[in-house]
């Protein structure tokens, strides 16, 4: 150990510097309070020897004015040649530890040194310990935390700046699902030394718990070199990982925050910098991003709204909407497709590509499609639309619906409560839901098809388009996107994708039906093109129930 002892009596001091220097222990000494408080400052030593009895100061007070300065504790044994209870009681008060006579034998000293010793080492298993992540070794979010605070401390008052790395693994969880914790574990460990491998001495490093790490960059502004840095850690990472037998490939999301401009303190700093990251992940994962002001008013808005859209349909917010479906060629509504709308108390009536997104995100997405199939099967029923020849009644499945087990019962239960047919009904699924989760979306399916379901693919051409689960899933309609509709009649790559498929549908014996159908032009192209069905706002826009009604009447009352 380190020991400053302090002692004006010179010839005592010697004879402690020899006793203690005979066990190995470095000694440093002073005369005086202050001078001792001086090397104290400079040299921060483990443990702290102290007379009572100098002149000036005396020991107590040089002990008050050294655990005012250091947050750290640091044993102090008094020297003094009176050991009363009144002399304890004041050691004990002025932040003492023990008390040593003066003189005292060699044994004595050195057995109280050891004393002091062993405590000092407990309590610095204990001090690593709390810093550290029992796991990888590295920090733990704690010492990230005081680290950071102090950094911020220290650069206040310069010039002086640090960039703040989160790192996300994309898709951690599935690995540790799959191959279990024992290789999610090891896989964690080695991300933590590639990490610690990439930096510089002066930056750090810590897991702040599950898969996320994050990293300060000292003296590092946002500029070329950064980027360049941050390249090479997410190619570090992305090597491939040897673990046991298996050899995986991981992906990471980084988000950026940089003191003091996207913060002053670390709360905000670490907030920015996960904002960031999470952008990154909706920007499609496996990329980084920068923390601006805009992601962070977009991320409150988003949290806003998931907030309300939890209230949104105890406060009937929710309604639904009705475009009608038309056979091109003759005019006539085959069929309509239901849209929710969200009649939001503050910002009007918003639109789903706004909010779908978020329901989906928190799961609110399932009881939100529950009502919204009880709500169309009533409005079903009260159209008596069964009793329409061929008329179908479309609706927008999410991703998560087809998930979920109960799925199929809690149609079956609607279709029944209101004494429908269910062949009514075709369920329009997009291309990523078969893809993305194709086995198990594939068991839910099935049951509904056994119920008499159909099944349409919504916005075709937009995902991966992978043909094979035209075959594989039992499909009766393609919905060509929008997209290709918006150009059909001015960009010939948009034009040769949707005769494709109109064609792909007709060798299939699908139904096509064209979306966003805006102009005569594109109208008259479809029909040329042999499209047979479609819908947009040239033939008619999504309406109220209502209004819908209205329309209903008059096809009833026409035909
Ligand atoms: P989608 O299924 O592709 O629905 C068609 C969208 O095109 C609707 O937008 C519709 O209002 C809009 N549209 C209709 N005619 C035209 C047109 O001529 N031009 C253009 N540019 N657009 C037209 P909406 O209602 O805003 O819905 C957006 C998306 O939200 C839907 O896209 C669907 O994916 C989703 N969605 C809507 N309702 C539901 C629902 O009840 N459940 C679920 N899970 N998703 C829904
Ligand atoms: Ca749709
Ligand atoms: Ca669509």
């Amino acid at each position: 150990m380190k020991i400053l002892v302090v002692d004006d009596a010179k010839t005592h001091l010697a004879y402690m510097e020899k006793t203690l220097s005979s066990l190995n222990h470095e000694i440093l000494t002073a005369t005086n309070g202050p001078d001792a408080l001086k090397i104290f400052s400079a040299s921060k030593p483990d443990l702290i020897i102290l007379d009572v009895n100098m002149p000036d100061m005396d020991g107590f007070e040089v002990a008050k004015q050294i655990r005012n300065i250091e947050p750290e504790w640091i044993p102090i044994i008094f020297l003094s040649g009176i050991i009363d209870d009144k002399n304890i009681e004041k050691g004990i008060d002025a932040g003492g530890d023990d008390y040593l006579y003066k003189p005292s034998s060699e044994i004595a000293i050195a057995a109280k040194v050891k004393a002091m010793q062993r405590i000092y080492d407990i309590k610095n298993k204990l001090n690593f310990l709390s810093k550290t992540d029992a796991l990888t070794g590295i920090s733990n979010r704690f010492h990230f935390e005081m680290t950071i605070k102090k950094m911020i401390d220290e650069f206040k008052n310069t010039n002086s700046t640090f960039v703040l790395l989160f790192i996300d693994i994309d898709n951690f969880k599935m690995i540790n699902d799959s191959f279990g914790h024992l290789i999610g574990d090891n896989l964690l460990k080695e991300v933590s030394k590639r990490l610690k491998f990439c930096l510089r001495i002066d930056d750090f490093v810590a897991r702040m718990g599950g898969d996320e790490f994050s990293v300060i960059l000292k003296d590092v502004e946002i500029n070329d070199l950064l980027n360049v840095f941050i390249k090479k850690i997410r190619k570090v990472l992305s090597t491939p990982y040897h673990i046991g037998k298996n050899t995986f490939c991981i992906n990471t999301s980084i988000g950026v925050s940089c003191y003091p401009t996207d913060g002053t303190n670390e709360s905000t700093l670490l907030q920015n910098a996960d904002i960031a990251m999470y952008h990154a992940k909706t920007m499609g994962k496996n990329n980084f991003q920068f923390h601006s002001k805009l992601q962070s008013t977009q991320f409150k808005q988003k949290i806003l709204l998931e907030n309300e859209l939890h209230f949104a349909l105890e406060r009937k917010e929710f309604s639904i909407n009705y475009q009608s479906i038309y056979h091109l060629k003759n005019q006539q509504i085959v069929g309509i497709e239901a849209l929710l709308r969200w009649n939001h108390p503050k910002h009007g009536i918003l639109s789903p590509d706004l909010f779908i997104p978020i329901a989906e995100e928190s799961g609110i997405i399932l009881p939100i499609s529950e009502w919204i199939f009880e709500e169309i099967c009533k409005q079903a029923r009260e159209w008596s639309l069964d009793k329409i020849p061929h008329f179908k009644l479309s609706f927008n499945v999410s991703p998560l619906q087809l998930l979920n087990k109960n799925t199929p019962d809690i149609f079956e239960r609607c279709i029944k409560e209101n004494n429908l047919p269910v062949h009514l009904f075709e369920a329009e699924l997009t291309e990523t839901i078969l893809i993305s989760h194709e086995t198990f979306s594939q068991k839910v399916i099935d049951q509904l098809h056994k119920l008499g379901m159909n099944f349409a693919v919504d916005d075709f051409g937009t995902g991966y388009s992978s043909f094979s689960h035209l075959k594989t899933f039992p499909i009766r309609t393609i919905k060509i996107d929008k997209f290709f509709i918006k150009y059909v009649t001015s960009n010939v790559k948009d034009a040769a994708i949707v005769e494709t498929i109109i064609q792909l549908g007709k060798r299939m014996h699908l139904n096509i039906i064209a979306e966003g159908i805006e102009t005569e032009e594109q109208l008259n192209y479809l029909i040329k093109c042999g499209c047979i069905e479609g819908q947009g706002m040239l033939l008619s826009p999504p309406l109220s129930a209502d209004k819908m009604s209205i329309l209903l009447e008059k096809i009833r009352v026409e035909s």
